[in-house]
């Protein structure tokens, strides 16, 4: 099947029917349920966008296997041409949703591409994993469907390994093998998106612990496999949804999920690592090119919302007549320099682009990396705050749309509520709603929370960051400040900015981020010594 349609995608889903569930009950029918219309709406217009003549050439490329228009985020680049093609793809989904939907199709479709790039890797313990990693990366291609992760384990108790816990299947982890594939049991967190996807792709995060095996399962099947059940977060989106009152929040709530899995069957076919000794070392290798494919949907979500909060902080001052106070100006001026490091960051990729030995172009630098450290660590936080001081009191007086339509209550709130001259009622209660919708409300409280942990804990991301950075030619210029490069010259800076990158580490992967300090040891092991 070719790339489809927002219709083609709706009416999947309502022949899936996952078992779902929401404040007590088992939804029916997710696609005919209040809670994801906003959301299924949001991911249907993204699937009908690759069909409209506008963007389809960005968007399509012709499939390998088919020759039919498959979606650009499964492209594996072997030009520098092909990574312009799919920076422009992921950039204009992500403007679609002003960057608020992190995990939109094309985000597992960048991962199960990282996925078919690994499959070496995943043969290491048999030579059919890395045939599944391809197969299932072509399958998803070709049926352009839209999946979630879960890679976490649920946080029950974070000092121990997940074959310490209480119980040995509280983590999902393997029973036993049949002659039809794995039987799994346990939970994992967080399936974002969950309900209205069609498949859950299932691995570890962070790194596994000695003795750990078992856990480092990894496999996608249909989310409609008995035994799967997805148990939703109360939601953030309005009850009452209209675009005027709440712009974002009623479009782009992105559900989350525990997902339980009660000695579910993974088919062979399905497997990519299959739980014995020896899956640890096969996860906790990931590649730096398997991770590079969601490197970019990351960074262009990141953009648009960076994009997103400049030029609603500077339209939300102009509107109550604040722009010229040199503060104010500071702190416009604040945010448009992370939005300017951003972009050099993302288009600079480019630049810095080499292909490796299998001829697949990754970028050079480890820039898109720091820009996932930067913004999920202070500057979506800080964004976020310049606009509340921008905003004062302003969201608190800001009426709905109902009290708009109201004869009566209109008048006044066209004389009092409008900003400065030139700037009428609606329009300033519209910028306030929307700042408040991304600063202030449920929904941008789960944003916030999303930016910062959407791709691990930041701060041990951070910290593996340190400790995986080529540090070689930083230390040369501290020797040579010492006086001990006497007569040498100073090197100079590369005529190709991707050269110094090259021996870039194969570290940062999704799997084995982590550094080993911040990974759990078996008690046992510990006690030894
Ligand atoms: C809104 C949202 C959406 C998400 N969507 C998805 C999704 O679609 N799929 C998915 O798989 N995951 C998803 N995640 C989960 C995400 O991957 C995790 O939140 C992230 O990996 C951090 O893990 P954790 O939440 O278990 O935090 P923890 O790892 O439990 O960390 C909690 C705190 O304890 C500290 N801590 C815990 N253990 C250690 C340690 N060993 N060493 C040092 N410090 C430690 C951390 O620094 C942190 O401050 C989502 C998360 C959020 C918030």
């Amino acid at each position: 099947m070719p790339a489809r349609s927002g219709a083609q995608y709706i009416a999947s889903l309502k022949q899936l029917q996952p078992e779902v569930y929401y404040q007590g009950e088992r939804v029916q029918d997710v696609t005919a349920h209040p809670l994801f219309a906003g959301p299924i709406r949001a991911i249907a217009e993204q699937y009908d966008m690759q069909l409209d003549p506008a963007y389809r050439d960005v968007m399509t490329y012709p499939s390998p296997s088919s020759g039919e228009p498959v979606s650009t985020s499964f492209l594996i680049p072997y030009t520098k041409e092909d990574l312009v093609k799919k920076r422009m793809h992921f950039k204009l989904r992500a403007d679609q949703n002003f960057g608020f939907m992190g995990r939109a199709p094309d985000f597992m479709n960048a991962f199960v591409t990282g996925w078919a790039l690994g499959k070496d890797r995943f043969a290491r313990a048999d030579p059919r994993y890395g045939t599944n990693a391809w197969n299932y990366y072509e399958y998803v291609r070709e049926h352009d469907l839209f999946l979630t992760h879960m890679l976490v384990a649920p946080q029950t108790d974070r000092a121990k390994t997940s074959a310490e816990q209480e119980d040995p299947f509280l983590h999902l982890g393997v029973v036993r093998e049949t002659e039809a594939g794995l039987i799994v049991r346990g939970a994992k967190m967080l399936g974002t998106m969950a309900p209205i996807t069609e498949e859950v792709a299932v691995l570890p995060y962070g790194g596994v612990a000695l003795g750990d095996d078992p856990y480092a399962v990894t496999f996608a099947i249909p989310n409609n496999t008995p035994g799967l059940k997805y148990i939703c977060r109360e939601s953030v989106a309005p009850s009452q949804p209209n675009s005027f009152d709440h712009p974002l929040s009623s479009r782009f709530e992105e559900m989350n999920c525990i997902a339980i899995f009660d000695d579910v069957l993974v088919p062979w076919e399905r497997v990519l690592v299959d739980g014995r000794p020896g899956s640890r070392e096969v996860i906790n290798a990931g590649g730096a090119a398997e991770a590079q494919q969601t490197a970019l949907p990351m960074a262009a979500r990141m953009l648009s919302q960076m994009e997103f909060f400049c030029g609603l902080a500077m339209k939300l001052a102009d509107a109550v007549g604040i722009t010229g106070f040199l503060h104010i100006q500071e702190k416009l001026g604040e945010m448009l320099s992370y939005l300017e490091v951003g972009r050099s960051v993302f288009y600079g990729a480019e630049a810095t682009a080499f292909p490796l030995p299998n001829g697949v172009w990754v970028s050079g630098g480890l820039g898109l990396r720091a820009f996932h450290l930067q913004t999920s660590s202070q500057i979506y936080q800080r964004m976020v705050e310049i606009v509340q001081i921008l905003a004062g009191g302003g969201f608190f007086y800001a009426p709905s749309r109902a009290d708009l339509d109201n004869p009566e209550l209109r008048p006044s709130i066209d004389k009092f509520v409008r900003g400065r001259p030139g700037i009428p009622a609606e329009e300033r209660i519209a910028l306030f709603k929307l700042a408040w919708d991304v600063t202030g409300t449920a929904f941008a409280q789960r944003v916030n929370q999303y930016v910062r942990f959407y791709s691990g804990d930041p701060i041990r991301n951070t910290a593996g960051f340190y400790l995986a950075h080529p540090k070689d030619d930083l230390f040369e210029a501290v020797e040579r400040a010492l006086g001990r490069r006497e007569g040498q010259p100073i090197p100079l800076s590369p005529a190709d900015p991707g050269i110094p990158f090259r021996r870039r580490p194969e570290s940062g992967s999704l799997s084995g981020a982590y550094p080993a300090a911040s990974n759990p040891a078996p008690r046992r092991l510990s006690a030894e010594g």
